[in-house]
């Protein structure tokens, strides 16, 4: 092969990597008119490299819109730089913008002259709008996350968090965003964490999504209750996670508690309501009868109650209601149900007790309301003295209702015979 055909061969070569490499190639003069450029370039402007050559980017630019792209030549072949940089070109064929990752570079003569410039770009528009769009996400997401209610939050296999959300971060003093090796245990109390700790364990056997709910005391102090959905997800690394969700539902579910005590018991004694006292002395009853055992009604009504609304106002009436019902509290026992009644009556089932037990605590009941007079706000004393009703049903063969009615009878009975007394079956 002589000289000049290797010369031929090698410049083909050259050319068909420079036409196959995937960028823009091209070489410009000092004056910026083209001498050469690859079938990319030739393609973008949509001309052969014959009319192609001899021409300024002048041509094939918008230059006005295009400023950094005369920017970089001239620095290349004025300051002799090396430049590497973006540039948004406005293509005057196609009225595009595309974007391009340049790399331009001064061409010299074997003086070192600069004679004109080289440079190979590559078009990363597409790359620079699914960037934007990344970022756009992103921000979305960010937005999202920093004001939502709830916390969020990503935990790996060994229960350490790995991101938390702004609310999280307040809620536990935590930095915020993609986080490194902080441990649940040193987030929240060891009781929390015990529950945490099981539950995101669950998810990561089940490696299904599950709802939970949790507690934990926060960087101020208060008893947070949450409703935690958790998600397990596995990295792109990966590595398995947990996404997890927790909404503070703490008031729902005081305002839950609040509601299901209301439902059983008297606000202003605390004691049983009259509802749960005859659903749950049914069951009790019934328990008691099956054990063949006998069990006592016992029903309770403050003497001249009227008197003491009269004479001191309702208010305190009240305050006396509560300090007597505190008291009978005190002197029943955990099976006994102690229930007000409605207005300064009360009514107490024994199950499984005997007659003269039941009559021995109506007494010591009556005596102990009769000595200790009860002390007011205000400081004053004020005596208040009971009767009470007491029928034992020895083989517990009444209904209940029927019991407590003849209970009542009995009450009526003690009443009548003068008050301050225990009137028994
Ligand atoms: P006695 O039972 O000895 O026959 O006389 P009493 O004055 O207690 O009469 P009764 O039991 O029939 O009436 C209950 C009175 O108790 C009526 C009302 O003034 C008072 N009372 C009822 N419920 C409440 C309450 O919730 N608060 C207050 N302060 N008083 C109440
Ligand atoms: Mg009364
Ligand atoms: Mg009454």
């Amino acid at each position: 092969m002589s000289d000049n055909q290797q010369e031929l061969i090698s410049q083909q070569a050259l050319r068909a990597v420079m036409d196959n490499v995937g960028a823009f190639i091209y070489i410009k003069d000092l004056e910026g008119r083209y001498l050469y450029a690859n079938q990319k370039v030739q393609d973008l402007f949509g001309l052969p490299l014959d009319e192609i050559v001899g021409k300024t980017d002048d041509a094939f630019f918008d230059l006005a819109a295009s400023n950094e792209l005369s920017e970089n030549d001239l620095k290349v072949v004025q300051l002799g730089e090396v430049r590497e940089a973006e540039e948004h070109n406005h293509v005057k064929g196609t009225h595009e913008i595309r974007i391009f990752w340049s790399v331009k570079k001064p061409l010299r003569n074997d003086q070192g002259q600069i004679i004109g410039m080289f440079g190979i770009s590559t078009d990363i528009t597409e790359r620079k709008k699914m960037e934007l769009e990344l970022q756009q996400q992103n921000d979305f997401l960010r937005v999202i996350m920093d004001n939502i209610e709830s916390s969020i939050y990503m935990v790996d296999q060994h229960d350490n968090l790995r991101y938390a959300n702004r609310r999280l971060a307040e809620r536990f003093n935590l930095p915020q965003g993609d986080i490194k090796d902080v441990h649940i245990s040193k987030v929240v109390d060891a009781q929390a964490y015990e529950l945490i700790s099981a539950n995101n364990k669950k998810v990561f056997e089940t490696g299904s999504a599950e709802r939970f709910k949790e507690r934990a005391m926060t960087a101020q102090g208060e008893e947070q209750v949450f409703w935690s959905v958790k998600v397990p997800h596995t990295m792109v690394t990966g590595e398995r996670m947990i996404i997890g969700f927790s909404t503070d539902m703490t008031e729902m579910f005081h305002l839950q508690e609040k509601l299901r005590r209301q439902s059983t018991h008297d606000d202003m004694t605390q004691l049983y309501n009259r509802r749960f006292f005859f659903s749950e002395g049914e069951k009790l009853l019934l328990t008691a009868k099956q054990a063949e055992e006998s069990s006592c009604f016992l029903v309770i009504d403050l003497d001249y109650f009227k008197n003491v609304n009269d004479e001191y106002g309702h208010p305190v009436g009240d305050e006396v209601l509560v300090a007597i019902a505190e008291r009978l509290a005190d002197q029943v026992r955990k099976n006994d149900l102690l229930a007000r009644f409605g207005g300064e009556e009360f009514a107490l089932l024994l199950p499984g007790t005997p007659k003269d037990k039941a009559i021995a605590l109506a007494e010591k009941m009556r005596k102990a309301i009769e000595a200790t007079p009860v002390k007011i706000s205000s400081g004053e004393s004020i005596s208040v003295t009971l009767s009470v009703g007491v029928y034992t049903d020895p083989n517990s063969s009444q209904n209940f209702a029927n019991s407590y009615k003849t209970a009542d009878a009995l009450l009526y009975e003690a009443k009548s015979q003068g008050r301050n007394r225990v009137v028994s079956s």
